[in-house]
């Protein structure tokens, strides 16, 4: 059991038109600590029926809740966000319990899923429409923004938190209300969340969370007209299928999938600077972000020395439970994530990468660990640097040309996140440019935050969200011709 100082954030039961809810057949399902693999709780596991409520709800509760001033509901979201900071030691410890990360990257997710709420509960009071010169002279043009209306937002086990708050703040902002279907992996930091907005004063129905059977409450959001937009975050594969169910009633589709970034240093890098940027990009949240460096091109010049330095400084990372203040790299979030990883690891060495540090569980732990990997002599035919890993594991693979890189780098189906480091800003340019991605970092291996537009490109998916684009995927743009 958890000592938390507000016992009352452990929350196991879906909330359903302000209402806490456990399944009409009192069906359940266990959530896990990965570092202990210990049981943690036994959360509501909702369907059909209480999804149709939860829609039900949330479209009872739009009329009033986009009818309020923006500046009333962007107040509710800044009570939310400071609710979080208030209770973020709490939020972090269920959060680092059920998903593993270290408690000081949970803590940051706080911060970070705050960020979200406070951003946009400033961008609602800045959804412009404009008025247009018009080419005739007894017309008037006009355009308005209006809230989309009831959304559903899936999201995925990662960033438990703040996945939700990015989707949730800009679309309340907006003047919409949500349905949210966190994963199931991680459903109690997202109960956590809701109890919070609760307090924060959202009336009935605005948010609403159902924790349960994916694929049931999916394809019942998906086939629901009322739901007029669908956010997802999570694999490329599911990510198709809720295209596919959502293609019948033509929703609007934010998609934040897969990716396979590319982390390329060239040989007029700062090295120091790109070994540190990668040990950041590549182990944080033990490689288990959709933007972690997946493969590392390293020019020739310097591979060497960038493989050495790399190494030993991963091989210096401190892997255990997140709950452990020393630790730098918690768990992987299932068994199978481990055993994705270790077929990873063996078919690269099987084709003959060689192994610098890591390659290995952690005996020690019941839960899923497996130590920080750096593997040398990789190619990008490996399956290691043509799939997402999602685990602490880098190949790092040898090029000699800008050209030779940049198409490695652009041969996948991917296009979310893709980093570079060099001194020339007329290389940090042309390849920047080159790179079909939605992000680029420039000589850093962190870059996310709430102010910039996150979204891939290709089969990463469609949309972005932050920044002040975020909130128009919550909008609809109306015309207005006024004749006179
Ligand atoms: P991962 O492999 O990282 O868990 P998923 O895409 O499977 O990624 O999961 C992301 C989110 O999508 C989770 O909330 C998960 O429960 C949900 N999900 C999985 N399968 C389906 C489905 N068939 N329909 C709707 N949501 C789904």
């Amino acid at each position: 059991m958890l000592a938390l100082q507000d016992p009352a954030l452990f929350k196991t039961q879906g909330l359903i038109g302000g209402q806490w809810q456990t399944a009409r057949d009192q069906q359940t399902f266990a959530v896990f600590n990965p570092a202990t693999a210990a049981h943690l709780a036994d959360v509501a596991s909702l369907g059909a029926d209480e999804t149709m409520a939860a829609i039900t709800a949330a479209a009872a509760a739009l009329p009033a809740w986009r009818a309020l001033p923006a500046q009333a509901r962007g107040e509710r979201l800044q009570v939310w966000s400071r609710l979080l900071q208030q209770h973020a030691a709490d939020l972090a410890q269920i959060m680092t319990a059920e998903q593993g990360k270290p408690i000081a990257e949970a803590l940051g997710e706080i911060r970070y899923a705050a960020s979200f709420l406070d951003w946009f509960a400033e961008e609602g009071k800045r959804t412009y429409g404009e008025v247009i010169p018009s080419p005739a002279a007894d017309r008037r043009l006009l355009t308005l923004k209006q809230p989309i209306g009831v959304c559903a937002a899936i999201t995925p086990w990662n960033f438990p938190a703040a996945m939700i708050t990015r989707k949730v703040a800009p679309a309340l902002a907006a003047g919409c209300t949500i349905i949210v279907k966190p994963a199931e992996q991680t459903p109690l930091t997202a109960l956590a969340l809701a109890e919070l907005a609760q307090r924060a004063g959202l009336p009935p129905g605005v948010l609403n969370v159902i924790t349960g059977e994916a694929a049931v409450i999916g394809a019942t959001l998906t086939a629901s007209p009322l739901v007029r937009k669908l956010s997802f975050t999570g694999s490329t594969e599911i990510g198709r299928l809720l295209m596919q169910q959502s293609a019948p009633t033509i929703k609007k589709l934010s998609l934040e999938l897969g990716g396979n970034a590319p982390f390329i240093v060239f040989d007029d890098a700062d090295v120091a600077a790109a070994v540190q940027g990668a040990i950041q990009s590549k182990y944080r949240n033990a490689g288990q972000t959709c933007v972690c460096a997946n493969r590392l091109f390293v020019q020739a010049g310097i591979y060497d020395q960038f493989a050495e330095a790399f190494a030993a400084q991963a091989s210096r990372l401190r892997v255990g439970p997140g709950t452990d203040p020393q630790t730098q790299v918690g768990p992987l979030i299932d068994a199978a994530a481990l055993e994705k990883v270790e077929q990873h690891v063996s078919q690269a060495l099987d084709q003959g990468a060689q192994l610098m540090t890591g390659g290995h569980r952690l005996a020690t732990e019941a839960g899923y660990f497996y130590a920080p990997t750096v593997l040398r002599d990789a190619t990008p035919d490996m399956q290691c640097a043509r799939e997402e890993t999602f685990g602490p594991v880098a190949p790092l693979i040898r090029f000699h040309s800008e050209e030779e890189v940049i198409a490695w780098a652009n041969d996948s189906e991917y296009g979310l996140a893709s980093y570079l480091y060099s001194q020339s800003l007329a290389r940090v340019f042309r390849v920047a440019e080159a790179l079909e991605y939605g992000m680029v970092g420039v000589n850093t291996g962190l870059i996310s935050n709430e102010v910039a537009p996150f979204g891939g490109i290709k089969q990463s998916g469609l949309g972005r969200e932050g920044s002040h684009h975020g909130i128009d995927e919550y909008l609809e743009l109306k015309y207005l011709c006024l004749g006179l």
